[in-house]
């Protein structure tokens, strides 16, 4: 991965790599911006050009340093990321105050990825102001969040700040179907159901994604056989992504019935079925439906019984 294959983040690519080339790159760097768009890509790969043994502000992934970095195998560059929603407790920090100080072993510059600062704990936060404020030379600390509202201030107020916007989503669409040869139709919802985050859309680009929401959709809104059998056992996450789509239809019956333009549909690829169905619902029944979705997404954070959730859910949502 070198810098111009991230896309959509040029101007944070570009701000970075003027201070590689002035030498100015180093201490800490917050990179905030909402999830997904790219800013761990952009982290990583920043760790490996500034370590790079042959381009100078840049990684093309085939000198060994920027190989290691690419395995996590590195030794000199960390990233402090804990599973699931765990807090980053003051023991990550501890070992980063101890490694921080030493003598890199053979990089040019020591880097420090944390990920998702904002679930640093208070008392992992403080044990890091020191080191924020006077780094050791050799050192650069990249913190990335998504959630700066979360963050400590006393944090973002020793950091350089790089913001991260999400990609335009007709850009997106351009460029997905470009440079990664999508069809039009993936091309289209991945940019638009994922509003732009370029992570997620690369994470799902070369699966099924489009059979697999069309699925959902039947499943729930036009099969007149009860039947949700092959939908019922799945994690949290899946049923939860089965509840965004499901939202992004009936949005799209919301915002066909409008009489916006097309090329806003996350489901374009459906459209002719939108126009069809849009006078089955009434404009109560649309905000109903979206509720009754809303309340599903509320209530599978609970411990709750998640097949009769969806079952019920499917009465709610389906028309005649
Ligand atoms: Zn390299």
């Amino acid at each position: 991965m070198s810098f111009k294959d991230i896309k959509g983040q040029d101007r944070p690519i570009e701000i970075l790599k003027n201070c590689i080339k002035s030498s100015k790159l180093t201490g800490a760097y917050l990179f905030l911006g909402e999830e997904g768009i790219g800013k761990y890509l952009v982290a990583k790969t920043l760790a490996k050009a500034v370590n790079c043994l042959s381009s100078q502000d840049d990684s093309y992934d085939t000198c060994s340093s920027c190989l290691k970095i690419e395995r996590n195998q590195h030794p000199d560059i960390h990233f402090i990321e804990p599973e699931d929603s765990e807090a980053i407790k003051i023991e990550y920090i501890r070992d980063l105050k101890k490694d921080i100080n030493l003598r890199p072993y053979e990089a040019k510059q020591k880097v420090f990825i944390i990920n998702d600062a904002h679930r640093l704990t208070a008392e992992a936060a403080n044990a890091l102001l020191k080191t924020l404020e006077e780094p050791p030379a050799h050192s650069l600390i990249i913190l990335i969040s998504s959630k700066a509202a979360l963050l400590f201030k006393t944090i973002i107020s020793r950091c350089k700040i790089i913001r991260f916007y999400p990609l335009d989503r007709a850009a997106l669409t351009d460029i997905l179907k470009k440079d990664y040869s999508l069809d039009n139709n993936l091309a289209h919802f991945l940019a638009y159901f994922f509003e732009g985050r370029i992570g997620n859309i690369l994470r799902f680009k070369d699966t099924d994604i489009l059979r697999d929401k069309n699925r959902v959709i039947d499943e729930f809104t036009i099969f007149k056989k009860p039947g949700i059998e092959s939908l019922s056992v799945q994690s949290k996450d899946t049923i939860r992504s089965y509840l965004n789509i499901l939202a992004s239809w009936f949005r799209d019956i919301y915002f066909i019935k409008s009489g916006m333009p097309h090329s806003q549909l996350i489901n374009l690829d459906r459209k002719d079925e939108l126009l069809r169905v849009m006078n089955r619902y009434s404009w109560l029944e649309l905000d109903e439906s979206l509720n009754s979705i809303s309340d599903s997404l509320m209530a599978l954070e609970q411990n709750i019984n998640v097949k009769l959730l969806l079952s019920n859910l499917r009465i709610e949502l389906w028309r005649e």
